[in-house]
């Protein structure tokens, strides 16, 4: 066998790149990960990492089927977080722990749409009893770190203690180091074209032109995955394209605050995966997230998210960060966004190009089983069968109605403008949700008669031309497969 030549090669090397790689690994595969060693554009370096699978809940994510299975997904994957750090440090000799917080506080404060917030936090509570998961509902005011602004006291607070976190820049270094001591190549370039051979994929090209020769080639270069999709257009055009949740977290230096030992959050606003913040090194924390629809990835953060990232935090956190808390590192990472919102997940219609991709807020997550599943689909196994639903080339899925997903898009701009501190003068409330609401409806019956985008894509696409175009592009291609 020659020596650029591998069982399996796979394009990204994020936290599903590089799990998937492992898992491949340990099945004595021949694997090759591609991607430079800075990971520009990633979106695993930006992340908390949460395993945030609760506190991800919303009142809309419930409402459909798809919705509840993509949040199922997220509870079979939390369930595997301690075998798989267990294993991790098997595989390195080093035992460290990785995890960086004791549990989730869901904190609802008075600061967002009293409609989303308390509903979502609602929701978290309904799911957690389904799910018979644990939790304990708390006074507030035994929260000790937080010290919010008194206009944007929390009301309500929850304590999940199986939700944890992990440090995700020490998470990505030692899946590289397990994959590197068990022998798999990590070839430290980006990929740049798809090769293939009647009608079988063969080769996957290098920035250098070399070229990695495999009958199997996984794209899970997060949002850019959609570059190398482009290079065989025709199967391209067939799958939800990628756009990117271009976000900002911050590393915040707290030294003369008292330790954190949990993730506090919000429930998901304003598009966002909530306010939301959690120890990451000794007095050093972690806050995030903002989230903005983006046709490309961004790489340097807008003084704007910047700015209200850092308002939320010291309003609605701890008043005193922004007076004694100091900014260690402003983090960019590009969330990979399907143009349905939900996961690019199996082989493609080329054979042998498969996709593992649009995990959007919680590809981290999920990382553990995704990429167990999708060992098994690349080795010719069965795997759950519940991933069928995310196979790459499909018809948008439209969990909700029209209607539903516009309710949630004003709900969520509501939020946006209470969680930017704006005032509205008496007798306004109405006029703005009911423009809103117009706005947003007008728009999405003049993009197209059939298919709603989801809430975040939709108010996107009315303030931005271009991922206006995407989406349109997207749903006349579809109807054209669908007459075929
Ligand atoms: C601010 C923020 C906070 C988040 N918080 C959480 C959280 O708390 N919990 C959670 O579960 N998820 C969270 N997420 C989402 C999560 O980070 C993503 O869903 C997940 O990390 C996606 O992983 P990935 O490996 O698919 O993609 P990425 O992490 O984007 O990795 C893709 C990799 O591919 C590489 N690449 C790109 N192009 C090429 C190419 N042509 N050739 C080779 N390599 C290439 C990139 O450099 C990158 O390293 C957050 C995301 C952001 C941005």
């Amino acid at each position: 066998m020659k020596t650029n030549s591998y069982d399996v090669v796979i394009v990204g090397n994020g936290a599903l790149g590089l799990s998937l790689a492992l898992t491949l690994l340990k099945r004595k595969l021949r694997v090759a990960l591609v991607g430079e060693s800075h990971k520009p554009w990633a979106a695993s370096t930006a992340a908390g990492a949460m395993l945030g699978c609760f506190g991800e809940v919303t009142s809309t994510l419930l409402k459909s089927q798809p919705g509840r299975l993509k949040h199922e997904l997220a509870v079979r994957a939390t369930a595997l977080w301690d075998e798989w750090l267990h294993e991790l440090n098997d595989i390195s000799g080093v035992d460290d722990d990785l995890r960086v917080a004791d549990g989730t506080i869901v904190i609802n404060n008075t600061v967002g749409y009293s409609n989303l917030d308390d509903a979502n936090f609602e929701a978290i509570r309904h799911s957690l009893v389904e799910y018979n998961e644990p939790f304990e509902d708390m006074d507030p005011s035994e929260v000790k770190w937080l010290k919010a602004d008194s206009l944007s006291r929390p009301t309500k607070a929850m304590y999940i203690p199986k939700e944890h976190a992990v440090n995700s820049l020490k998470l990505l270094q030692k899946l590289e180091s397990a994959f590197i001591s068990l022998g798999g190549t990590l070839i430290a370039e980006s990929g740049v074209k798809i090769d293939s051979n009647a009608g079988r994929v063969h080769a996957l090209v290098l920035q250098s032109g070399e070229r990695i020769i495999s009958n199997k080639i996984v794209l899970a270069a997060g949002v850019k995955s959609q570059d190398l999709l482009d290079t065989v257009p025709d199967v391209a055009e067939r799958i939800p394209r990628l756009v990117s949740g271009y976000g900002v977290s911050a590393l915040v230096s707290t030294e003369g605050m008292p330790t954190l030992n949990n993730v506090i959050r919000t429930p998901n606003r304003a598009f966002a995966c909530g306010l939301h913040v959690l120890p990451r090194s000794e007095g050093e924390v972690y806050i995030g997230a903002t989230n903005v629809i983006s046709p490309k990835a961004v790489d340097t953060p807008l003084i704007d998210d910047v700015i209200f990232l850092l308002e939320c935090a010291h309003r609605q956190l701890r008043k005193d960060l922004a007076t004694n808390g100091r900014i260690t590192k402003l983090q960019v990472g590009n969330r990979p966004v399907s143009l349905d919102g939900f996961p690019l997940l199996g082989e493609t219609d080329l054979n042998g190009l498969w996709i593992m991709t649009g995990t959007y807020r919680d590809g981290l997550t999920l990382s553990p089983y995704l990429s167990r599943e999708m060992a098994k689909l690349i080795c010719g196994e069965a795997a759950d069968s519940d991933l069928e639903m995310f196979k790459p080339v499909r018809s948008p899925i439209q969990p909700l109605t029209r209607e539903e997903v516009i309710q949630e898009a004003v709900e969520h701009m509501l939020a946006t403008g209470y969680e930017s501190d704006w005032r509205i003068p008496s007798g306004w409330h109405h006029h703005i949700e009911h423009n809103f609401f117009t706005e947003y409806e007008n728009f999405a019956k003049n993009l197209d008669p059939v298919y709603t985008p989801p809430a975040d894509l939709l108010v996107a696409s009315t303030n931005n031309r271009s991922i206006m175009k995407i989406l349109y592009k997207y749903y006349s291609a579809v109807k054209q497969f669908e007459t075929v």
